[in-house]
């Protein structure tokens, strides 16, 4: 039998990209909504590490099961790294994603294209009774720089706005395959291969 991998995140983007990058393992990928777990866990932590590492844990300890989480979001250099952990809420918990990218645009209006490098960042935490130590993590980055207006229709969150000079592309005109093998949640989950074969 497959052994249970909880994917704990509400985030219906990183629920499609963690699917599609986890189809080639020998885990059965379950998701919060799959095991009727309501627990929201408040991201109090000041680093992407430590929210990842809060959510793994607090979420493995309600399941039982081996679990993973991420905490990522998009760094400015011009902004002084925001939004960074607060990317879910930049701008209040008022804002949907469209709102969020137009604050991040207002913002920078008046910069020049090299002023506006950023990076995309991801920290992936797995937790359970079967990791050494109970707990492995890794960090993955993606680099690029901020539009001036969005394009694209793919992905999530940032991704109309997030410009990858050796594409020619936002990260949302790539495909669901081509934004794994650049995107820092890809690094990140490669980061942990080995952990997680060593567990099927
Ligand atoms: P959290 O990890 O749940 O705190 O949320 C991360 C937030 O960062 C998301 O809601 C997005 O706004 C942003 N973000 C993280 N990864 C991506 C990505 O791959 N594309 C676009 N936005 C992203």
């Amino acid at each position: 039998m497959k052994k249970k991998l909880l994917v704990a995140t509400r985030n219906s983007g990183k629920v499609l990209e963690f699917s599609r990058m986890l189809s080639g393992m020998l885990f059965n990928v379950v998701s919060l909504d799959d095991l009727g777990i309501d627990l929201e866990i408040e991201e109090t932590g000041a680093t992407f590490k430590e929210n990842a590492v809060l959510k793994a844990r607090a979420y493995a300890e309600a399941s039982g099961e081996l679990t993973l989480a991420d905490d990522s979001g998009l760094v400015v250099d011009a902004l002084n790294g925001e939004p960074g952990v607060l990317s879910a809420r930049y701008g209040g918990e008022g804002l949907d994603d469209e709102q969020r990218v137009q604050l991040v645009l207002d913002k920078m209006k008046h910069l020049p294209g090299w002023e506006r490098t950023a990076r995309f960042v991801a920290v992936l935490a797995l937790a359970g009774d079967e990791v050494e130590g109970g707990l492995a993590t890794s960090e993955g980055v993606c680099e690029g720089a901020i539009m001036h207006q969005p394009l694209g229709e793919n992905g999530f969150g940032y991704d109309p706005v997030f410009w990858l000079a050796w594409h020619a592309k936002t990260t949302a005109q790539l495909s669901g395959a081509e934004k794994d093998e650049i995107s820092h949640r890809g690094a990140a989950l490669r980061g942990l291969t080995d952990t997680l074969n060593g567990l099927t």
